[in-house]
């Protein structure tokens, strides 16, 4: 069963997860973060799932696979270019 996250305890992983990887780290933008977070909630409530809440869904499953949050942004532009996920919720220490 997936787990149910409150705003904290999502924070909470997120933040095992950046350290767990150390190349990266929460953004430092609090509010910018709450954001981002409100609108993986949102998805979840539409669609069952935490999608990336700043790129588009097309309706298919392999489509919803790439934008479970945390995705795979290692390899985005915005990531490799300006140090930062598409959405700014991680950013390169
Ligand atoms: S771009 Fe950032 S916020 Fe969006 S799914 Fe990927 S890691 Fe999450």
């Amino acid at each position: 069963m997936m787990e149910r996250h409150t705003q904290e305890s999502l924070l909470e992983s997120f933040e095992r997860f950046c350290s767990d990887n150390g190349s990266f780290k929460l953004n430092p933008d609090k509010e910018h973060v709450d954001f981002v977070i409100d609108g993986l909630f949102a998805n979840e409530k539409a669609h069952g799932l935490k999608l990336c809440p700043c790129r588009l869904r097309d309706g298919s499953k392999e489509r919803d696979l790439e934008l479970i949050c945390p995705c795979n942004f290692f390899s985005q532009k915005t990531y490799i270019e300006e140090g930062r996920c598409w959405c700014g919720l991680f950013v390169k220490k």
